[in-house]
This record gives C-alpha cells, structure tokens and sequence, in this order.
C-alpha cells in the first residue's frame, strides 16, 4: 500500500518569506530616517529571485535598484515596469550600449574610461539615462581613484555630459564597527565628492546603515540585511528576519550497521548503528560539498549532522538522535536562521551561502499580495 502523503515532493524547495524580506525593508528605512533607500538585487537578488523580490520590495514603495549587469537590470525592468531607477553597478560596456539604452538603465561610472564611452553615447541620443558616479575611497575594487576623480571633476563638460544624479563609494570594512577604515572612507569620500556640485550622495551597504547616521547621507544601498542576513558586528540588526530557507525533503530512511560506509569515497564509517535520512538535495542545490561530514541541517528543532559526502543530487543526514516523527516525506531544514552558522562552518560568508541556491529549487513565495 502507498503511504505517501499527498502533499510530498521529490524536489527540494526554497521557502522565500516576502513578508518579511517587506518587513526588512521597512526596519532599515526607520533606520536611515529621510535617506532613500536603493535596494542591492544584484545576482538575481542574491539567488531569491529578483523578479519577485523586486516587485515585492516595489509593492513596499522602493523606488531604486542596483543590480550589476545589464542583463540583470533588464530582467528587473520587465518585472517592476517604467517607474524605478535601475541602476548597473559594473558600468556601462559596447556590448551592453543597446540593453542600457533600451531598457533605460542608469550605468554607475567608474572610471575616466568609462567616462568618456559613456559621455560619446550621451551626446548621441535623446533624453540620455542618467547616472551615478563612483569614487573609490579605499576598497581598491571599482570607481575612481583619487588622481582620476580631480581630472575628471575639473572637465566640466564631460562631467555633465553624464548628467550624473548620485555620487556613492563602497565600505570595505564596514561590518566591523570598530574598524578605523570607516572614518577614513567616510572623510575621502566627503573630501572627493566635494569637488562635483552634485550634492545627492551615497555610501552605505546594509553594515553601513548600522554605522550611523554620518554614513547614510541621502541614500543607503542595503542588500544582504534586506534577505535576513547578518552584515555587522554592530547592535542592532536584530530587528531582520528570515528570508530564506531551503528545504530538502527525506526521501529514503536507512538503517545502517557499525562499520557500514556512506556514500562517495566512503568517506564516513559507522561508529555504531545509525539512522540516516537521505535528503533530495545535493550541490546542484546549494548545500556545499565542503560542508561533507561537516555541516547539518534542522529536523524539529535539532541539528541533524551531514554524513559522507555531499553529493549532487542528495545529501544524508544522521537523525539517530531525534525522537519525533521522522518520515519520508519529511523535510530537513538549510539557510534559515542557520545562514550564519552555516557559512561559518565551511569558512565561507552568508552571501555566498545565498547566492549559491541552485536553480534547480521549486521556489516558493507563498501567497501573492
Ligand atoms: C553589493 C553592494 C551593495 C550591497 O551590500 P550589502 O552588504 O549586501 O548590503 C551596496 N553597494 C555596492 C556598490 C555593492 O556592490
């Protein structure tokens, strides 16, 4: 006789809570007072989902995006219609001058280089998108250094050419409060943007909101606070919640000896007899082959250890020890509250453990709004 339940899928899900990625969003905005907030929905909203996550956070009344590539921000365009600005991190490219254009993109320039492709673009159509011009401050990754920036702000012309709206610069050590990086920054990038008679400026991620009010200046730029994660060492981020969550369901129960082996390699031997779930989840989902023998999922509360290796397609657990209903059809719990502790275990960050969520999950949003 079967015993399935009716509601038991092979396939993993990701569970993402739009309510509360809302709830995200309004906590930072009380956060940052007047300051704008631009939503980072970069890699596909950190692997959540961009189309849903941005017209959600569109439905909570945000009104600019970053995303980093073209692609990404006509994806984004499609989703949340005409009345957001939408702008491309990575700048402005030849290949990419037709999606920018047409999905009226703004492109963040980072560099004299780009300056002058885009200022060529610019004077050659109607009504050009504006822009955002990015000063490096110390992070040394995009933007423009400081030599760059003077001759740039001393050619008028090509400056405005741009018609730039925003100045921003990016923290690179702004989750660690106490870090004497953050002041440093903070004043390079008064002391730079000072030389464009731009006055809009921008320079905090979600750990720079956190920072203070010095940092917010007329927009902050949060992304992983915005998808429940944890950015900064600083207080106060206890008002996030979870966004993410990654369910792996128990597809087999297995009974096995001491001294029987699991999985590739044989990489884990039985101590003594053991209980092992066999979860539909794998790599190709987002539960690392590093966390091997290493890491665990959540089964009614209680940390169930990952045994061998993680393979992928599957993954198994050892649920020995756990006293309520184990079953198939049952599923084991990743990311959620453990995001942290997660990554933490395989020496990786919660941003990664994010954005690695495979494809292949059946993503759920629950009920639409
Ligand atoms: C990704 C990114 C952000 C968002 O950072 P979080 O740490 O996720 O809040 C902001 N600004 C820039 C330039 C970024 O690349």
């Amino acid at each position: 006789m079967n015993t399935f339940s009716n509601s038991y899928s092979s396939r993993p899900t990701l569970r993402v809570n739009l309510d509360n990625l809302r709830y995200n969003y309004e906590a930072l905005k009380k956060r940052v007072g007047n300051a704008k907030i631009g939503a980072s929905i970069k890699a596909d909203a950190y692997g959540l989902g961009a189309m849903q996550v941005g017209r959600a956070l569109y439905g909570a009344g945000c009104r600019i995006f970053f995303v980093a590539t073209a692609g990404e921000g006509k994806m984004l365009r499609d989703a949340v219609g005409p009345n957001s600005a939408i702008y491309v991190l990575n700048g402005p490219s030849p290949r990419d001058k037709g999606v920018l254009l047409g999905a009226k993109l703004k492109p963040v320039i980072n560099s004299l280089e780009q300056a002058r492709f885009w200022a060529d673009i610019s004077n050659s159509v109607n009504e050009p998108p504006y822009t955002a011009i990015h000063i490096d401050t110390g992070m040394n990754r995009l933007g423009f250094d400081e030599e760059e920036f003077v001759e740039f702000a001393r050619d008028k012309k090509l400056w405005q050419s741009l018609t730039p709206e925003w100045v921003m610069s990016h923290l690179a050590c702004a989750g660690d409060k106490d870090h004497p990086m953050n002041k440093t920054q903070l004043q390079r990038f008064k002391k730079a943007a000072a030389q464009l008679p731009i006055t809009p400026m921008s320079l905090a991620n979600t750990a720079g909101v956190y920072l203070g009010k010095p940092y917010h200046f007329q927009m902050v730029r949060p992304g992983i606070g915005l998808y429940g994660g944890y950015a900064t060492n600083n207080p106060g981020q206890e008002d996030i919640r979870t966004v993410a969550t990654l369910l792996a369901p128990i597809l087999q129960i297995r009974h096995i000896k001491k001294g029987d082996t699991l999985g590739y390699n044989a990489s884990f031997t039985a101590s003594k007899d053991m209980e092992v779930a066999v979860l539909g989840a794998g790599y190709a989902d987002g539960i690392p082959v590093l966390s091997s023998n290493k890491g665990y999922g959540i089964l009614h509360d209680e940390r169930v250890p990952i045994v061998g290796r993680v393979s992928m397609d599957i993954t198994m657990v050892d649920i020995s020890h756990v006293h309520m209903r184990k079953e198939v059809g049952g599923v084991v719990v990743f990311r959620g509250d453990q995001l942290e502790n997660e990554a933490a275990g395989i020496g990786s960050i919660n941003y990664e453990m994010l954005t690695r969520l495979g494809q292949r999950l059946r993503r759920d949003y629950g009920k639409p709004k």
